[in-house]
């Protein structure tokens, strides 16, 4: 721990495992000791954690469904002179959970905001997949249905980046259904589940592999998906037999005829009305 931790009206986000304690760190450990007040997502989930370090800060709940509320009275918190930490459930808080708005706020009232690092499932799963990591975009939680849904996953299949996914397990299988509709069976992919855990695995290498493996074993436990970017248009191969196929295979599952073009001119850049045409001509022969 640096000499003066924790300081006064300092807001600490401090990572905590994702799984496995032998993560947890030294830094994080005294930090949490110490500290006036621990603002938890759940204070019963984190209880244990915090009795185990005999914790002397009080508790204070902090979730998605208090964070108006709770907001102004954790900055009067530090405005009158108290340490503060925030941890999520498990891992970084900040990373789809309500640390982020509770950092946006203390460092827009002036407060000093400082991380006290930790693992985090987005970077853990990146590392691991043995897909490209030099540029990736973290997308986090989708929204779970609509228009909102739709063009984010187009948006993301479409990108030449990796994107890394979370996702609940009752929405596994259709989140994979769905990427493969838009990004087709063979993209790279990989699912990370249970993290750090007794039970930590990998399935991969492609949408079709993982939409094969969990067909026949019930998505249990917790997932992160990273996802391999959309080849570069010059790297695959546009010719219009191609192009029809892909067409032709999104129709084949009920989409119509202009909503495939559409989606396939969203993934490969080329004309809407190019791809249309395609299909009416090939329809016409
Ligand atoms: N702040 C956390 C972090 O730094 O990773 C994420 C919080 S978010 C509310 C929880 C989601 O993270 C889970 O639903 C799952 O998608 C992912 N996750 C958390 N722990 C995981 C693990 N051990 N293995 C795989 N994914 C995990």
């Amino acid at each position: 721990m640096q000499r003066d931790e924790p300081a006064a009206s300092h807001l600490y986000l401090v990572g905590t495992p994702i799984g496995n304690l032998g993560d947890f760190s030294a830094r994080a450990k005294a930090l949490l000791t110490a500290v006036d007040v621990i603002a938890c997502e759940d204070t019963r989930h984190s209880g244990l954690l915090l009795s185990n370090l005999q914790a002397r800060g009080r508790k204070i709940s902090f979730h998605q469904h208090n964070t108006r509320t709770r907001l102004p009275q954790l900055l009067e918190l530090l405005a009158e002179g108290n340490s503060l930490a925030v941890i999520s459930d498990a891992g970084l808080p900040g990373i789809s959970d309500p640390g982020e708005e509770l950092s946006a706020a203390a460092r827009s009232a002036g407060f000093p905001v400082i991380c006290i690092p930790g693992p985090c499932a987005a970077t853990t799963a990146l590392v691991c997949s043995g897909l490209p990591s030099a540029r990736f975009c973290f997308e986090g939680f989708l929204p779970v249905k609509g228009r909102e849904r739709k063009t984010r996953l187009e948006a993301i299949a479409a990108e030449q980046r990796t994107s890394v996914l979370y996702e609940a397990p009752h929405r596994l299988i259709t989140l994979l259904e769905e990427l493969e509709q838009l990004c087709g069976a063979d993209r790279p992919l990989q699912v990370a589940r249970e993290l750090t855990k007794r039970h930590e695995q990998q399935v991969g290498p492609t949408i079709a592999a993982a939409l094969e493996h969990f067909g026949t074993h019930r998505p249990q436990g917790e997932f992160t998906l990273v996802l391999g970017g959309c080849p570069a248009e010059a790297e695959i191969e546009l010719d219009d037999a191609n192009l029809l196929d892909r067409m032709n295979a999104a129709m084949q599952t009920g989409t119509s005829a202009s909503s495939a073009a559409r989606q396939l001119a969203s993934e490969t850049g080329i004309s809407r009305r190019r791809l249309y045409g395609l299909i009416h001509h090939n329809a016409a022969d």
